[in-house]
């Protein structure tokens, strides 16, 4: 599987969990731009979105702020 917690090198300030005193969402490597969250389990999940991701290669689901972020060596839209 492609979960890579250790992998920060991005290290962008927080949005929304700074102010909320949640746990540092996941980071999970995808491999294509366009991806589907629905929360994986738990108290997080939540009904399916479709996401794409655009610039900065990551994109944060809106619902569980879980990190998408794509892999090194994936298929890019240039
Ligand atoms: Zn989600």
């Amino acid at each position: 599987m492609g979960i890579g917690m250790e992998k920060s090198e991005e290290n962008v300030a927080p949005t929304r969990a700074a102010s909320l005193n949640r746990p540092p969402p996941e980071v999970i490597e995808v491999d294509d731009t366009r991806i589907a969250c629905d929360g994986g389990r738990g108290a997080l999940g939540h009904p399916r979105v479709f996401l794409e991701i655009g610039k900065g290669n990551f994109i944060d689901c809106p619902y569980c702020d879980r990190r998408f972020k794509l892999r090194d060596g994936a298929n890019h839209h240039s």
